[in-house]
């Protein structure tokens, strides 16, 4: 069923609005053993008073809100965190959680003027939380970072952070700096962390990535010249690998994975 966003709900709370709920970064999933997002009316007390209106789906209200240090849950409800729910959630569910991680984590973080320091209201034909002091509005926030399968002949150059799991190798990527175009971000990306230079870069695709507001644009390029180079303060591992020699990949849900996934298939 669509998604449809909106900042205004137009009725009133209602016992069957998905509310989807964080602790921190984990996520509040009903029936955990097959866990979905729970609705108003299996989380009672514990929707707290002021929630952020996401949009509907089908004829359902979505709110969000940060939940309060410490909360108990009732039973049949379980903290979960986000991003190992891909693929136990439905992919839609997984989603809409995203996109309401963002938004709640903006509210929470934006109640305070970072101007004058004064308390900020939630705008409701805006997505924006304005200060009725100064007039500073925060909009959620958004960090573009671009991410690029480069190719060598017949073979792509994958790298290794120190925080990946054992074995797993991906693309490179990294976010783009102020004042700096995507395709210059992606030149210097793979100068940055492989010392070599690459072809014009195409565009691939993007994907909102909610860790915590990521937005991945997604390049393919050539290897042009050079020969990578290892800058261990950027990556503990690099190389160029063939079809037949691939490490562990990033999972499924990743861009980095459509990435790859796309150049096997090419
Ligand atoms: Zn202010």
């Amino acid at each position: 069923m669509d998604f449809a966003p909106a900042i205004r709900r137009p009725d009133d709370p209602h016992e069957r609005d998905i509310v989807v709920l964080f602790a921190g970064s984990a996520l509040v999933v009903a029936d955990p053993a097959a866990p979905r997002l729970p609705v108003r009316a299996e989380l009672g007390r514990h929707v707290p008073a002021t929630t952020v209106h996401v949009g509907r789906i089908g004829g359902t209200a979505v709110e969000t809100a940060a939940l309060a240090e410490g909360a108990d849950l009732p039973a049949g409800l379980a903290l979960e965190p986000l991003r190992p729910l891909h693929g136990r959630l439905r992919d839609a569910e997984w989603a809409l959680a995203g996109r309401a991680f963002q938004l709640a984590e903006w509210d929470r973080t934006h109640r305070f003027c970072g101007v004058c320091g004064a308390a900020t209201v939630r705008l409701d034909d805006e997505r924006a939380r304005s200060c009725p002091s100064c007039g500073y509005r925060a909009y959620p926030r958004h960090s573009p970072a671009v991410i690029m399968l480069v190719s060598r002949g017949d073979e792509i150059l994958l790298g290794r952070s120190a925080h990946f799991p054992p074995g797993m190798y991906s693309t490179l990527a990294g976010f783009v700096d102020p004042g700096e175009g995507a395709e210059e971000a992606v030149r210097r990306e793979v100068r940055e962390e492989a010392g070599i230079e690459i072809t014009e870069p195409r565009w691939f695709g993007s994907q909102s990535w909610p860790f915590p507001h990521s937005l991945m644009l997604g390049f393919t390029a050539e290897w042009a010249a050079g020969e990578i180079q290892l800058d261990p303060s950027e990556l503990e591992g690099l190389g160029w690998f063939g079809r037949d020699d691939l490490p562990l990949l990033p999972p499924p849900s990743s861009i980095a994975r459509r990435l790859i996934d796309g150049w096997l298939g090419a």
